[in-house]
C-alpha cells in the first residue's frame, strides 16, 4: 500500500463511507467503532438524491436500492385542514433531475451494505476512543483501554458527542432545543386505506415544534413515522428509549384525522431529545479533522444528517486523493472550505424548519454532487 495511513474514529454512516472512498483511492484505512457490533438500533435513514448520487459513486447505490423504498413524492400538508401546500415528484422524476432517486431504508441495512464494501479487517468493533493528539509525524489515537495507534491522518466520525471534536476544540456542549423526537414503524396493513403512504409526507404543525413526517421503508411494507413535541423537562438522548405513545397521541389530538391515524397505527415509539450546536469556524488541525455529526449536528427537520455525513466523506476523500504526508494539512483545509458553508446553511435551515413548507425549489439541497463539487487544494 503506497497511500497514507488513515485512522477513522467511529463506524457510523459517515465513517464507513469515508473508509470505502479512501480505501478505493489507495489509502490504508482502519476504522474504530466503540460498539461490539451493529444491532438493529435506530429505525430510518432518509437518503435524498444528493446522498444517493454520492453512494452511487462509491459503488453501493445498487445495494441500497435493493432494500430501500423509493418515496414517490415529497408532500407538505397543514396540520388542521390537511391542505396540501407543496408536492415535489421524486423517484424517476428525481432520477432525471438530480441523477438519483430518494431512498428510505433501515439504518442497520445501510450500515451492513457499507460494511460489506470495506476491505477485510478494516473495521474494528469494541474500540472506544478516549483521545486524539497531534504528533510529529501525524496523529495518535488513544483508546479507552490505554493502548494507542499513530496514523498519517485521523478523522473524527464519532457523532454528536465527538471525542475528536472535543480534543481539537475543547468543551462546547450541544444545546438542548426543547424538542423531543418520537420514532416508530408500523406494518403497512395497520394503516387501512390511508392515502399517500408511498410518499414522503410532512404534516406541518401550528408551531415548528409539532410535526409528523412519514415515509415507506422496506419496499413499502412498513411505514416510518417521526413526530416531535416541545418538552423542557426531559433531555435524554438515545435511540432505544421507550416513549409515551398515549401522551404523543394526546399532544396531536387536534390534528387532521389522517395525521392522527398515523400515530394510531403505531404500537410503540422511541423518544430522543434533540440537541444542536452552532456551526464551527474550523474543522481541522494539522492532520486531524472531523466529519458528519461530529462537525455539524443538526435537528432532523430536513432529513439531511446522514446525507451531509455522506457528502463530507466523499469530498474529504477527494481532497486526500493522491496526497502525500506533506500535503495533508492543506488537503484537510480544502475539504472543510468546500463543505462548511453548505453544512452551516443546512444546520440553520433545519432549525428554522420552514424548508419546503410551501412549493419551492429543492435543487440547492438535492442537486449537490459531492463527486464533482469545486475543491481547491493548494500545493504544500
Ligand atoms: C445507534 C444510532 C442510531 C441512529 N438511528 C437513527 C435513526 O433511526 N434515524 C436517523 O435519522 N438517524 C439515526 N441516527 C443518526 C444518524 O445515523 C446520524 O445522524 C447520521 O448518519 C450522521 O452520521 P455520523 O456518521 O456523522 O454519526 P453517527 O451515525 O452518530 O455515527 C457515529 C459513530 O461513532 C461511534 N462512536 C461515538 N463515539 C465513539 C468513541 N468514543 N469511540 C469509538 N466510536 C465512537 C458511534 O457508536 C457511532 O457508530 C442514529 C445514530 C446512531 C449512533
Amino acid at each position: 500500500m503506497t497511500g497514507l495511513s488513515i485512522g477513522i474514529c467511529g463506524g457510523g454512516v459517515g465513517g464507513l463511507c469515508a473508509g470505502i472512498a479512501l480505501q478505493r483511492l489507495g489509502h490504508s484505512v482502519s476504522i474504530f467503532e466503540q460498539t461490539a457490533r451493529f444491532g438493529r438500533v435506530g429505525a430510518d435513514i432518509n437518503l435524498t438524491p444528493n446522498a444517493v448520487h454520492a453512494l452511487d459513486g462509491l459503488g453501493v447505490g445498487e445495494a441500497a436500492r435493493a432494500t430501500a423504498a423509493r418515496p414517490t413524492h415529497r408532500i407538505s400538508r397543514m396540520w388542521d385542514s390537511g391542505e396540501e401546500t407543496s408536492r415535489l415528484p421524486l423517484s424517476s422524476a428525481a432520477e432525471e433531475r438530480y441523477g438519483a432517486p430518494q431512498l428510505t431504508l433501515h439504518r442497520a441495512d445501510l450500515l451492513s451494505i457499507l460494511t460489506e464494501a470495506l476491505g477485510a479487517d478494516t473495521l474494528a468493533f469494541g474500540h472506544r476512543i478516549a483521545g486524539v493528539e497531534p504528533v510529529a509525524d501525524g496523529a495518535t489515537i488513544t483508546f479507552a483501554d490505554g493502548s494507542s495507534r499513530t496514523f498519517d491522518v485521523v478523522i473524527g466520525a464519532d457523532g454528536i458527542h465527538s471525542v475528536v471534536r472535543h480534543a481539537l476544540f475543547g468543551d462546547d456542549h450541544p444545546t438542548f432545543t426543547g424538542i423531543v423526537s418520537h420514532r416508530g414503524v408500523f406494518p403497512r396493513a395497520a394503516a387501512g386505506d390511508l392515502a399517500n403512504l408511498d410518499a414522503f409526507t410532512k404534516w406541518w404543525g401550528p408551531t415548528s415544534d409539532y410535526q409528523i413526517v412519514t415515509f415507506p421503508l422496506s419496499h413499502g411494507q412498513e411505514i416510518f413515522v417521526f413526530s416531535t413535541t416541545p418538552r423542557s423537562d426531559w433531555t435524554e438522548e438515545g435511540w432505544t428509549i421507550p416513549g409515551d405513545l398515549a401522551a404523543l397521541r394526546e399532544a396531536y389530538k387536534d390534528f387532521h384525522p389522517e395525521a392522527r391515524a398515523l400515530l394510531n397505527a403505531l404500537d410503540e415509539v422511541t423518544s430522543s431529545a434533540l440537541h444542536v450546536r452552532e456551526p464551527l469556524p474550523t474543522w481541522s488541525k494539522g492532520c486531524i479533522t472531523i466529519l458528519g455529526d461530529a462537525a455539524h449536528p443538526m435537528v432532523p427537520f430536513m432529513a439531511q444528517g446522514a446525507c451531509m455525513a455522506i457528502e463530507d466523506a466523499i469530498v474529504l476523500a477527494r481532497a486526500l486523493d493522491g496526497a502525500a504526508k506533506v500535503d495533508v494539512p492543506a488537503a484537510l483545509v480544502a475539504y472543510e472550505e468546500a463543505r462548511k458553508a453548505r453544512t452551516a446553511e443546512i444546520q440553520r435551515s433545519s432549525l428554522a424548519n420552514e424548508w419546503m413548507k410551501k412549493q419551492g425549489n429543492a435543487d440547492w439541497v438535492y442537486g449537490y454532487h459531492a463527486w464533482t463539487v469545486d475543491l481547491q487544494r493548494t500545493a504544500a
